[in-house]
């Protein structure tokens, strides 16, 4: 991921105002790639998008938006016109991680996540968002529910991400088979989480 992009998705993931980052977070998030950061970023803050037509405006839950690889629920007539990342309260910290073949390319797979802890370490609130693992970005639910309540060592970290892939079946293609990303994948959401936890922490 080029630096650019990495300071945009800290700003997003910071809750900082995007209305200066203009079109290029709608564009990046209705372009629906499953192998985008943005998509996924979205996901996973459960991000709102204000959506306008000639018949009017409607908001859209980020959950509510992907219906496939490059496909959204959106109508020919609508365009993506805001982005709304909400703030997380608290002890709070957040990551996106990644494997790629080469530096910039699009992910093999990857994480958007966060947490929030509670005075003892103790995950109250997590979130867990997959690139590149499936036809759109997926929310790791069942690895959400599995880290809430715990203070998990690097052991438990790798049992979340092993999780968070076992109902998976990535596709094969040029780029890895679906056994390699779904490898991958349980690795960087166990490095992303130890991220987030880490900063979480302070
Ligand atoms: C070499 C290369 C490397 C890339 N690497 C990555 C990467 O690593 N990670 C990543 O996430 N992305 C990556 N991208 C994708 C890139 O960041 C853009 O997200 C993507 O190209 C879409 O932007 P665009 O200007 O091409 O959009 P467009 O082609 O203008 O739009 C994409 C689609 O979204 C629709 N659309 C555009 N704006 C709106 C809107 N406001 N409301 C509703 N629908 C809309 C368009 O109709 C079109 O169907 C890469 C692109 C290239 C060319």
């Amino acid at each position: 991921m080029s630096p650019m992009k990495k300071t945009l998705l800290l700003a997003a993931m910071a809750g900082l105002s995007l209305s200066m980052m203009l079109s290029v977070i709608p564009i990046t998030i209705a372009h629906a790639d499953p192998a985008g950061e943005l998509p996924t970023v979205a996901l996973a803050l459960d991000c709102e998008l204000d959506v306008v037509s000639t018949a009017g405006t409607r908001t859209v839950a980020a959950s509510e938006l992907f219906a496939g690889t490059w496909e959204t629920t959106l109508g020919p007539e609508e365009l993506l016109t805001r982005v709304r990342f909400p703030v997380w309260p608290g002890r709070s910290g957040f990551a996106v991680d990644e494997v790629a073949r080469r530096y910039g390319d699009f992910a093999l797979a990857g994480v958007a996540c966060g947490v929030e802890l509670d005075a003892d370490g103790v995950v109250l609130r997590a979130a867990i968002a997959l690139l590149g693992l499936g036809s759109m970005p997926l929310r790791a639910s069942a690895a959400e529910a599995a880290i809430v309540g715990r203070a998990p060592s690097a052991d438990g970290l790798s049992e979340i991400g092993r999780l968070a892939v076992a109902d998976l079946e990535p596709t094969t293609d040029i780029h890895a088979s679906g056994e390699y990303r779904r490898a991958v994948g349980a690795h960087v959401v166990a490095r992303g989480l130890g991220t987030a936890l880490a900063r979480a922490a302070g």
